[in-house]
């Protein structure tokens, strides 16, 4: 006989996903596409945030394709996405992946002649191509664009990757939409797309056909015109799991990087570097509960942080506190990008 095993209990680490701020958020990157359709970059579980949370909010939305980078974030999202509407943006390393791809129904983006070939080999079908037009990352070389092994592919999407969309005067810019639009000429597909979360910003011919916003859609704010726009989306929320009062000359943290001056009441607040919360909010970052803001003290640990409740006497054990984490300013305050600290968000979040 297997053993009952008892439920865990509730976590006291918890992210708050703002489902009608993700919906406004899409929402508005497909208003701004103009007349192209705003999918989503869900990869490396959507940025952090849940791709099971994630999907079916976007798919509500009425957003209809959606990007992974990895093979292995496929399963999770077909619980909530059609597979003919999934793009695997890494394409296949091996045959096992082309052969994979084929079987489940998703559409693997061809990065080099090497990967048409595997996927020519599996069966072919319909996939999407990314074109090279100077990041020098994944893709085509706009050099390799006649090779009938091309040719031969039955592609959606024709794709490219923009270098330095979040500042806007960037000459790269336009050398990168003048090769893909190259690229388009050359190539057969039914739709192409370049634009990220700024590149939509860009506006006018940047947008194509279908753009792939990832940050923005998650309350990233990647440059100023989207500024006014974009709603935040997510709130890490802790529990704190002790009070405690401190003296004049009391110390709090490892290596005691905090001395108190005065008598003052703190909490040990239950989330950690383990969680994403990295050692750069160390005497830095702020909680807030009931309007109140709760300065970090001292160093983050691994899994606990100690804030001054000085503003707010009544909090208790067990009590929640909010974690102030706007993206843009809390990536000014850490020095942090803003997709790090939503990728960095932890496996411990009840989400
Ligand atoms: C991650 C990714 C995106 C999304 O970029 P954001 O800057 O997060 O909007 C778009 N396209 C490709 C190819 C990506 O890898």
């Amino acid at each position: 006989m297997p053993t009952m095993r008892p439920d865990a209990p509730t976590s006291p680490l918890r992210l708050s996903i703002d489902a009608s701020a993700l919906t406004a958020n899409w929402r508005a990157l497909d208003r701004l596409s103009g007349p192209a359709r705003a999918g989503a970059a869900v990869k490396a579980n959507a940025y952090g945030v849940g791709a099971a949370q994630v999907a079916p909010v976007l798919r509500a939305a009425g957003c209809d394709d959606f990007f992974v980078a990895h093979w292995s974030e496929v399963p999770e999202l077909l619980d909530h996405v059609p597979a003919s509407r999934i793009a695997v943006l890494h394409g296949p390393l091996t045959a096992a992946d082309a052969a994979w791809a084929r079987a489940a129904g998703v559409r693997p983006v061809i990065n080099s002649l090497h990967q048409a070939r595997l996927w020519q080999e599996a069966g072919g079908g319909a996939c999407d191509l990314m074109v090279d037009t100077g990041i020098n990352r994944l893709g085509v070389s706009l050099a390799d664009l006649s090779d009938p092994l091309l040719a031969a592919l039955d592609i959606d999407v024709l794709h490219s990757h923009l270098a330095a969309s979040e500042e806007p005067d960037n000459p790269l810019n336009a050398s990168q939409l003048e090769r893909w639009q190259a690229a388009r000429a050359v190539v057969r597909h039914r739709r192409a797309a370049l634009a990220n979360s700024a590149g939509i910003a860009l506006g006018g011919a940047f947008l194509g056909d279908l753009t792939r916003p990832g940050l923005a859609l998650y309350g990233g704010v990647p440059c100023a015109a989207l500024a006014g726009e974009i709603r935040q989306v997510v709130c890490p929320q802790a529990a704190i799991m002790q009070v405690r009062q401190l003296q004049a000359g009391d110390s709090v943290g490892y290596n005691a990087t905090f001395t108190a001056t005065s008598p003052m009441r703190v909490g040990v607040v239950s989330i950690g570097y383990a969680d994403g919360y990295l050692r750069c909010w160390s005497g830095k970052g702020l909680m807030r509960a009931g309007g109140a803001d709760l300065p970090v003290l001292g160093r983050v640990s691994m899994d606990m942080t100690v804030v001054d409740l000085g503003g707010a006497p009544d909090l208790r054990e067990g009590d929640w506190l909010d974690v102030a984490y706007a993206l843009p300013e809390a990536s000014e305050r850490s020095g942090l990008s803003q997709y790090e600290l939503l990728t960095l968000l932890g496996r411990r979040f009840a989400r």
